[in-house]
Parts: C-alpha cells; sequence; structure tokens
C-alpha cells in the first residue's frame, strides 16, 4: 500500500519508509549507513534507487520469499557498506570463529611464520600464507570469508591500506591495487566499498574435508610493509570476518602482518624484544613492590629508618651465602624495628619540645609585654 503511495507523494512516502524499516531491521551501524542510501537517492529520484531500495527490504523482511538475493551481480552493489572505522577486536561469535596458524619456525628460509606471542604473521611479498579457519558448527550455507587490511595505529586508521604505485604499475591484473589476495581459489571476489573506499576479498567458507577439522586459505601480501607511497612502514592489521551472504558478521579475527624480506629474522628479533622488554618491566616492579626483608633494601641503618618514605635511599647489599642473607635479614629487621619504636619516640618528645615553648611562650611575651609597658 504505501509502495503504491511513493511515487504521488515523497515527503509522506519517506516518512513512512523510515518507520517499515525500523520496525524490520534490528538497528545496527551497518542498517543505518544504509537507511541513509535510500533517503539520499530518493531526492535524487531515480528509479533505480527504488528497486535498490526494494531488494534491501524484501531480503531481510522475509528471505524465504525468495531462494536467491535476486541477481548475484547486482549483490556487490547491494553489500551493506563497511563501517568507517573498522572494529579489529576479536569476536569469535556463535560459531566460534578461530583461526591457526602452521608453524613454520624461524628458520632464515621461511617465508611465513606466525608469531603466537605476538599475534603477528611475517611473511615475505607475494609468498603464500596458509591460514587455518576452525568453527564449532555448521555455517549457515552462503557463508564468505573476507579479508581486510587496515593500518594498525590510530594515526593511520583512517587511511584505506592499498598497493604502492610502483607494485600497482607494474601488475596487470584488475585488482592490482588490492594488498591482500587469496590465492588457489577461483571464487575470490575483489571489493572496494563504494563509501569508505576499503579494499577487501572474500572466498565463499568451505566445510572442512572428511577427517579434517579445518578449513585452510592462502592469503598473499602484494608489498612490503616498508613500500614508499603505500604501508611506508606503517604496521598493519589483517581482519578475517566469517559474514552471510548479505554481510552479516558472524564472527571475527584480527592479527598483524609484517611483509619483509626475512620474517624468520624478524619474527625471532621482535620477539626477543618483546619478551625483554616485559622482563624489564617485571625487574622494575618486583623491586618497587618488593618487601623490606628482601634482599635489595639492607644496610645503612640510618637511612634504613627513613624506609617508610620508601625507595628514596635503598642500598643493594648482595649476600652470597644463604645462612649470611638470613643473619643480616634479622639484623636489619631488628634495626628497621628499633628505628621505628625511637621514630615515634622522637615524634612524641618533638611534640612535647613544640607544646612547651608555644605554652611557655605567651607567659614570656606577656612578660615582655609587660615589661615594655
Ligand atoms: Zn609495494
Amino acid at each position: 500500500m504505501e509502495e503504491q503511495g511513493l511515487p504521488f507523494s515523497l515527503p509522506l512516502s519517506q516518512d513512512s519508509f523510515r518507520e517499515l524499516w525500523d520496525s524490520v531491521v534490528t538497528p545496527s551501524i551497518s542498517t543505518i549507513q544504509t537507511v541513509s542510501v535510500p533517503q539520499e537517492s530518493w531526492k535524487a529520484g531515480g528509479p533505480i534507487d527504488m528497486l535498490l531500495i526494494d531488494e534491501h527490504v524484501l531480503t531481510r523482511f522475509d528471505e524465504d520469499l525468495f531462494e536467491l538475493p535476486l541477481e548475484v551481480p547486482t549483490k556487490d552493489d547491494v553489500t551493506p557498506p563497511a563501517s568507517t572505522v573498522p572494529v579489529t577486536t576479536d569476536h569469535p561469535g556463535e560459531y566460534g570463529f578461530q583461526l591457526r596458524f602452521q608453524k613454520s619456525g624461524t628458520a632464515k628460509s621461511v617465508t611465513s611464520t606466525y608469531s603466537e606471542l605476538l599475534n603477528k604473521l611475517y611473511c615475505q611479498l607475494a609468498k603464500t600464507s596458509p591460514v587455518e579457519v576452525l568453527v564449532s558448527k555448521e555455517l549457515p550455507p552462503g557463508t564468505v570469508l573476507r579479508a581486510t587490511a587496515v593500518y594498525k595505529k590510530s594515526e593511520h586508521v583512517a587511511e584505506v591500506v592499498r598497493r604502492c604505485p610502483h607494485h600497482q604499475n607494474e601488475d596487470a591484473a584488475e585488482h592490482r591495487s588490492h594488498l591482500i589476495r587469496v590465492e588457489g581459489s577461483q571464487r575470490a571476489q575483489y571489493f572496494e566499498d563504494q563509501h569508505t573506499k576499503r579494499q577487501s576479498v572474500t572466498v565463499p567458507y568451505e566445510p572442512p574435508q572428511l577427517g579434517s577439522e579445518i578449513t585452510t586459505i592462502l592469503l598473499s601480501f602484494m608489498c612490503n610493509s616498508s613500500c614508499m607511497g603505500g604501508m611506508n612502514r606503517r604496521p598493519i592489521l589483517t581482519i578475517l570476518t566469517l559474514e552471510t551472504p548479505e554481510g552479516l558478521v558472524l564472527g571475527r579475527r584480527c592479527f598483524e602482518v609484517r611483509i619483509c624480506a626475512c620474517p624468520g629474522r624478524d619474527r625471532k628479533t621482535e620477539e626477543e624484544n618483546s619478551t625483554k622488554l616485559q622482563n624489564g618491566t617485571m625487574q622494575i616492579k618486583k623491586r618497587k613492590s618488593a618487601p623490606p626483608p628482601a634482599p635489595t633494601s639492607m644496610k645503612k641503618s640510618k637511612s634504613a629508618s627513613s624506609a617508610e618514605e620508601e625507595d628514596k635511599d635503598v642500598h643493594i647489599l648482595r649476600v652470597r651465602n644463604r645462612e649470611h642473607y638470613e643473619m643480616l635479614k634479622k639484623i636489619l629487621e631488628g634495626l628497621e624495628l628499633l628505628d621505628k619504636e625511637s621514630k615515634t619516640k622522637i615524634k612524641v618528645s618533638v611534640k612535647q619540645e613544640f607544646a612547651r615553648p608555644s605554652s611557655g611562650k605567651r607567659p614570656l611575651q606577656r612578660g615582655e609585654r609587660s615589661d615594655s609597658d
């Protein structure tokens, strides 16, 4: 009924359409954005835009009405727009989406290797990186896997990850600007979101073959992380999403990627640096929070009295013999106890000293005054 009225009364139809939309689709970022599409196109008033709207509503409203979401080629244009800033948090979802990487080690010759410690894939330019996909239960038919690259640092995240001009120019492929490729599948499709211009590649999810629990997809990265005019040494993340044919996200996994000449060496170096850094911070923490009996805060009884002021004047004593250490520890504890007691005594006596002159001052002052008077 409302659709019949649409071409005749524009403002009314807009309102009624929005109401219908709200009542049909649960609000989410993607639907909010799709709503804006029909609104804008309404003003243009093109009949093609109307077709688009119908398609959205019908496929979402009652999916059983059609076995297929209309023609496949138009689906590319209709795919819900990606959010402006891609989400990079892991979300296994109800299908328990997980990724696994083959254990390739850090040998010099390795072309692709994954660090569990850093959740980071190291690979060579244009070399295949197998990524294993695990799900806990059967996925709906037509589910696809989508790979999107995004800059890791927030100051770069708004920029779209693309190949550098040099590598694009020497490639004749239609999707030559795409950094990520899916190898070994004729069904890989390359997308560029019309709003965000972000590029992604999808491949239909294939259930594991008999006797296997995993599905493997083959990714390759077509630039070095250092490529000038491209990534320019800015670290990137790869987002893998499981999606329904309509673009509804069922699960998400992210990992960092570094494309370099020596993946094994770089992984080893970065892992070592990371553990060094972790150990460093742990040592600092230990020192700071160390209880007094630890072998650090030994010696010098006078400064130990200021132990309450903490860390200000700590002296380290290395003791090789365990017995000696225990003895020194006891002495220290005794000294510290003595210091504490004397400190409180001093405090009390100081208070008294302060109290006396103040009480004695008055008569003095009075006396002085009386003298001067
Ligand atoms: Zn490049």
